[in-house]
């Protein structure tokens, strides 16, 4: 017999990915960082941490973090729930809500790979709706599909496409369960679904310190949602889950958004840039409202260009899954990187 639930004797399990320790040589380019350091103003509190934050438990509400959010983005703070990661938060949602098959999780596809994976943990059924080729929100098919939770990544994950609010809305008016609206990139695309969170009780919107603040090794993430929605989660998340270093350095970074919108202008700027190169060598590019691209080669296959960028120390994501074939996703990096992205693409093995 196995230790081991059945749900989690079949899962493949986390293969470390390719993350190579900082100061190597590497291009990373697959895991959509952000090519910027961190605000220098979030630097200087980590600095300056007094022991005294370490010594005592953290906030489990982490207020002062919250109380940044509502300035920066104009919400109520008591509207907020802080996470170890947006993932945490996404964690919680389907702890709280889904259970096998009557009580499913449902998406489009192509979408981000760990609403499967925490949903297969629970576990809880899936309902994968696909994506026409032009990426029109199938709202009649998720509304169908009467998901307990409905989860909609806008930007996308791998393809890098927005979903408009007036689809959202009609998704959230016409469904009885939570539309979670997944902005993790949300600070490289031009609008957000925060105020549909005013408008519809079952909304939660939820945002990362990982992309946009250049933080993605501080492990912190938020959600936005009426109260009605967040006690629920309230009870279910760790009690003491972001950690007071965490706290004390995203809020600060929550504070300079200055910095953090002028290093999103340049990865913008960076982006049109990118596509426009990968066009040029031939390779069809899907518009982006992301910090990186999905491209698909005309000429050669997607694994060995990957492969072989890998061999000259490129890293970007190669996606094997249906309905991604012969697709890679590049993270834009600084203008230098991505330049010799596209001299290594030029030279190497198709
Ligand atoms: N949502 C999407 C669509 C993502 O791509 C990611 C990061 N890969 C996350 C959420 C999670 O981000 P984090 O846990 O770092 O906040």
């Amino acid at each position: 017999m196995s230790y081991f639930r059945p749900a989690i004797d079949a899962m493949t399990g986390y293969i470390p990915g390719e993350q190579p320790k900082p100061g190597t040589k590497i291009i990373k380019l697959n895991t959509n960082e952000n090519p910027y350091p961190p605000s220098p103003k979030a630097m200087e509190v980590l600095h300056n941490l007094d022991g005294e934050w370490l010594r005592r438990y953290p906030d489990p509400f982490a207020r002062d973090f919250c109380q940044a959010v509502s300035d920066a983005l104009g919400v109520p703070a008591d509207w907020v729930i802080v996470g170890n990661g947006s993932d945490e938060l996404l964690n919680v949602l389907i702890r709280c809500c889904a259970e096998g098959n009557n009580r499913k999780v449902v998406y489009p596809m192509p979408t981000y790979v760990l609403y499967r994976t925490l949903s297969a943990m629970q576990p809880a059924q899936v309902l994968e709706v696909p994506y026409p080729a032009d990426f029109q929100l199938p709202i009649k098919e998720l509304v169908a599909a009467n998901g307990v939770i409905t989860f909609i990544a806008s930007p996308n994950s791998p393809s890098g496409h927005v979903v408009p609010l007036d689809d959202l809305r009609e998704l959230a008016q016409q469904v009885s369960g939570i539309v979670v609206v997944d902005e993790a990139y949300v600070d490289f695309a031009e609008y957000s679904a925060l105020p549909l969170v005013q408008e519809f009780e079952n909304v939660i919107v939820l945002r990362t310190l990982s992309k946009g603040y250049s933080l993605a090794g501080l492990r912190m993430g938020f959600g936005v949602a009426n109260p009605k929605l967040l006690a629920g989660l309230f009870k279910v998340k760790d009690s003491y889950n972001i950690d007071a270093i965490a706290q004390a350095v995203g809020t600060a970074a929550m504070r300079d958004q200055a910095y953090k919108n002028a290093c999103a202008d340049k990865v913008k700027i960076s982006r049109i840039q990118l596509a426009q190169d990968l066009k040029n060598l031939g390779w069809e590019v899907l518009d982006s409202h992301a910090n990186f691209v999905l491209a698909t080669p005309t000429q050669g296959n997607a694994e060995s260009i990957y492969l072989g960028l890998k061999e000259r120390g490129i890293l970007v994501r190669y996606f094997k899954q249906a309905g991604l074939e012969d697709k890679l996703r590049i993270t834009v990096g600084t203008d230098e990187q991505n330049q010799t992205l596209i001299e290594a693409l030029v030279s190497v093995k198709k």
